[in-house]
């Protein structure tokens, strides 16, 4: 079955189409990223495994031009991998929230969207734009069978004890606020890819995985389901990450905003887009560029990266007595899955786990995977590179098939 996969933004979206013959079995025909959607000059990112890329700058005032513009792509002389549209059987979406209502991917039916769009009040900038990919396809593909795909629906499984927040419960009555947790579609598949690659049990095992990127969340995963993960009520809770602070105590706010004038709304967008690792530096939210300050001897750059490691270190020691301890415990994301520093400062000094670290394979690890514990290693560590894209697509195929 051929699938297009659409991960859609505010102003890009990116895709992918995946030649599914089963869960384990597939290739991948194209992907791309279409950026500066509703800008005076768009652009498209067209790419094809073993092919020169292909660019192409154009207005897209829309999602809807955007969506089109790749599907005369699929199927163009030149740089198409489809012969006619009808070969793609089922669209795939990625999308932000699913509340407490979504617990697993979805068929897009009109019930699934419209609670969709009544849980845009939780994820005000992704799930309009999610759906406006949804509404795209309706429109240039209605026959088109189309599944959603939740970044918060594998954290369903968390018990109450571990979502409720310590404030008034009416505001969880009243306003949904509960830990959601976010990365679900990535800490699924790591999780599974993980133990699979340990020859450990999914199901009978504790896990914890560390998606540590621009945005970062650690998962405690229990024989294959979470049981907590570091993420909240939004993306904003739990260890810093590029721009974001994680976990602050919340009354820090309050008395700078007094001392300084800000509103709510600006103190928001200073937990947002000016704390974590580029906050503590104020070199950069990149953190290729916070090592390499830090090499060179920028003081602020090294307690940045002190800060995050710590914090790492801290939630894998909480999920390790969440889970009753640790079986393995899995690195992913651009920085888990490229930072060996990172790896091993987090690592280091959890050996009273039973982790015997693998240092001198760490550190030639960059984007593959890899076991960077010893063979004798009573817990097993290791890099898993994510594959969101693939999930959607197992997903999507097995729900479309289901339908027939
Ligand atoms: P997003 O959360 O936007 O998907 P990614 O998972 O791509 O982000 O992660 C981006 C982060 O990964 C950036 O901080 C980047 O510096 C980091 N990263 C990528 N490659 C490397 C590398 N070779 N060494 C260290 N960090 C890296």
């Amino acid at each position: 079955m051929i699938v297009l996969v659409l991960n859609c933004g505010s102003s890009s979206l990116k895709y992918q189409v995946l030649d599914m013959k089963s869960d384990d079995n597939y290739s991948l025909l194209a992907k791309g990223l279409v950026e500066r959607i509703g800008e005076k000059m768009g652009a498209l990112t067209h790419r094809v495994p073993d092919h020169d890329k292909y660019t192409v700058e154009m207005p897209i005032p829309d999602h809807t031009v955007g969506i089109k513009a790749v599907l005369d792509l699929l199927v163009s002389k030149e740089h198409g991998v489809l012969k006619s549209l009808d070969e793609i059987q089922a669209v795939g979406h990625r999308v932000a929230h699913g509340g407490e209502y979504f617990k697993g991917s979805s068929l897009i039916t009109p019930q699934s969207q419209e609670e969709i769009e009544k849980l845009c009040v939780l994820a005000p900038l992704h799930n309009p734009a999610n759906l406006l990919g949804i509404k795209a396809i309706k429109e240039l593909m209605p026959q088109v069978p189309q599944v959603a795909t939740f970044d918060t629906a594998f954290h369903q499984t968390m018990p109450d004890y571990a979502y409720t927040y310590a404030i008034p419960y009416e505001y969880y009555e009243k306003y949904a606020v509960r830990r959601y947790g976010f990365h679900g579609t990535s800490h699924k598949f790591v999780a599974a890819a993980a133990a699979a690659f340990a020859g450990i049990d999914l199901n009978n095992s504790r896990i914890i995985t560390c998606h540590l990127g621009n945005g970062s969340s650690i998962t405690a995963v229990k024989d294959g389901k979470c049981i907590d993960t570091s993420m909240g009520f939004t993306p904003q809770e739990g260890v810093p990450m590029g721009t974001r602070s994680g976990t602050v105590d919340p009354t820090i706010m309050s008395y700078v905003a007094e001392k300084e004038n800000l509103t709510h709304k600006d103190v928001e967008k200073i937990l947002n887009k000016k704390s974590g690792l580029l906050g503590i530096s104020g070199v950069s939210s990149d953190c290729r560029d916070i090592e390499e300050a830090a090499k060179a001897g920028n003081v602020r750059a090294s307690l940045a990266q002190d800060v995050l490691c710590y914090a790492i270190k801290k939630i894998i020691g909480a999920y390790t007595a969440a889970l009753g301890g640790v079986d393995l415990i899995a690195f992913t994301g651009g920085i888990g899955e490229n930072s060996a520093p990172t790896r091993f400062a987090a690592i280091q000094g959890l050996e009273y786990l039973g982790i015997e670290f693998d240092e001198a394979v760490n550190k030639t690890i960059h984007g593959t995977e890899a076991m960077i514990s010893k063979p004798t290693s009573k817990v097993k560590v290791c890099v898993m590179p994510t594959n969101e894209e693939l999930v959607i697509a197992r997903d999507t195929m097995n729900i479309v098939k289901s339908l027939k």
